[in-house]
């Protein structure tokens, strides 16, 4: 997914805008759809400014009730990248000493959230993957009202009404019991 600087800077105004699509790393092939990324990037004279939505859903199971749940997922973002002279690099391989006072330029306190890119091709298919990578919640309930299962027998409450009511025990009893079971 590349962002060509070349193309920003004969466009009107700078500006072009972007759908791609964003795969999921290979372990969250199975719960997370590719996600739809629309996108503007905007040739800002010394860099690319990107700003968009990434939008996808993320299929799993309900933290309290174990039922299949899904959660819609929509993430806005701005990213600056600044170019740095591909010559720029060469000579900073060349000489050590010149490399060290560059990067103090570069590390200024305002320039931390800017990253860099050289040449003509800014690759935006890392950076996607991470956002997407970032977005998933680690627990995801069916219903904000989820009445979960029974911690004594495992019933389903949103559906039956157990028969453990009125028996009026400590669940941290009962995971005592189990664990003094296990032993
Ligand atoms: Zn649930
Ligand atoms: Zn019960």
């Amino acid at each position: 997914m590349k962002v060509l600087l070349n193309a920003l800077k004969s466009a009107p105004e700078g500006t072009k805008k972007y759908q791609r699509e964003v795969h999921p790393p290979q372990d969250l092939k199975n719960s997370v759809q590719p996600a739809k990324v629309d996108f503007t990037a905007t040739y800002t004279g010394n860099g690319i400014l990107i700003t968009g939505q990434l939008e996808t859903t993320y299929d799993t199971n309900c933290d309290r009730c174990l039922k299949p749940a899904k959660k819609e997922i929509s993430i806005n973002f701005q990213e600056e990248f600044r170019q740095m002279e591909s010559s720029q690099l060469d000579q900073d391989e060349e000489d050590q000493e010149e490399e060290d006072d560059e990067k103090e330029v570069v590390l200024d306190s305002e320039d931390l959230n800017v990253d860099y890119f050289s040449g003509n091709e800014l690759d935006l298919t890392d950076l996607f993957r991470q956002m997407l990578i970032l977005a998933i919640p680690p627990k995801v309930v069916c219903q904000e009202d989820c009445p979960g299962l029974c911690p004594h027998c495992g019933v389903d409450l949103s559906s039956k009404k157990c028969q453990c009511k009125g028996m009026d025990i400590d669940p941290r009893m009962a995971k005592l019991q189990e664990l003094k079971k296990d032993l």
